[in-house]
């Protein structure tokens, strides 16, 4: 599943195929993803300039110039896949499809955006969605948006922060960070990471977090999530080179899914293992990890 550095490392390879661009046309090709596509939905879309993609946690959000928020979340198996022009092609978007390179199979919806780009969704599991929200009424008027923590890699994200709301929690710490009302968009990946480098045990209790353990803690997301999305831009000239899907890229992490390897930590000498909590699987180094 897409997390947040990958959604961010999509969200700047969308960037020069849509932002600042027109909606020139668009094809909804199912009623539903996840949830039903919003009433009158392609016509809230075609003739909007997109003047803004942001994202916020794992959505990507859209800004039109309608007044309204385009909110894209990938789900499970969502990507993005951009058709550039050929060479001297004209801005009209033709035969629809034959300028779209041919349809795949779970190509739900496609953007023709000005520039004769096609920006293509596809999502084989369906997990993924996409709605509309009034920009105006800020992220009290997505359900998606609402009460949700502050940014791992914002300024609100702060030990501070995280002394206050773990405060008293009597919960395993690695079930708190997976609260999107604690700090948005960390998902199993990058809490296994976080805490393996912030030397903390995924079982320890929330609320004995705050303090020293906060203040390691705090970097350590920061840093994971940085290297994440530097290593997404990496890959991401290598993926525009190929073919031009955004949504999945391999990287390669220090604890999750290395059972039974030893600790990547000098002088550790551990065996990360594995446990369930909350029915996800947790990676950890029980030498390193108090
Ligand atoms: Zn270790």
């Amino acid at each position: 599943m897409p997390e947040l550095p990958e959604v961010e490392t999509v969200r700047r390879g969308l960037i020069p195929a849509m932002e600042g661009r027109v909606i020139a046309r668009a094809e909804i090709r199912r009623p539903d993803l996840r949830f039903p596509f919003p009433d009158r939905f392609r016509e809230r879309l075609e003739g909007q300039t997109i003047e803004a993609l942001e994202r916020r946690a794992k959505y990507l959000l859209a800004r039109l110039c309608s007044g309204e928020t385009l909110l894209m979340h990938l789900g499970m198996s969502g990507r993005f896949t951009i058709h550039w022009p050929e060479e001297g092609g004209g801005d009209s978007p033709g035969d629809f499809h034959h300028a779209a390179g041919g349809l795949e199979k779970h190509d739900h919806v496609i953007f023709a955006m000005s520039g004769g780009i096609f920006v293509i969704f596809n999502d084989a599991r369906r997990f993924g969605f996409m709605t509309l929200f009034p920009t105006e009424g800020g992220e009290d008027a997505s359900p998606f948006l609402s009460g949700l923590g502050p940014e791992p890699l914002g300024n609100e994200f702060s030990p501070a922060h995280l002394d206050a709301v773990l405060a008293g929690k009597r919960t395993p710490v690695k079930a708190a960070l997976l609260d999107q009302r604690v700090v948005a968009g960390l998902g199993n990946i990058y809490v296994c990471e976080a805490l393996w480098r912030a030397g903390i045990s995924p079982r320890r209790m929330a609320a004995t977090i705050p303090g020293a353990r906060s203040a390691r803690l705090v970097p350590a997301i920061r840093d994971i999530l940085n290297e994440a999305i530097a290593a997404g831009g990496t890959t991401l000239r290598d993926f525009k080179a190929a073919d031009g899907t955004l949504g999945y890229f391999q990287h390669s992490f220090a604890a999750y899914g290395r059972e039974g390897e030893p600790c990547r930590k000098a002088d550790c000498g551990g065996i990360v293992s594995r446990l369930v909590q909350a029915g996800r699987s947790t990676f950890f180094c029980p030498g390193c990890q108090r």
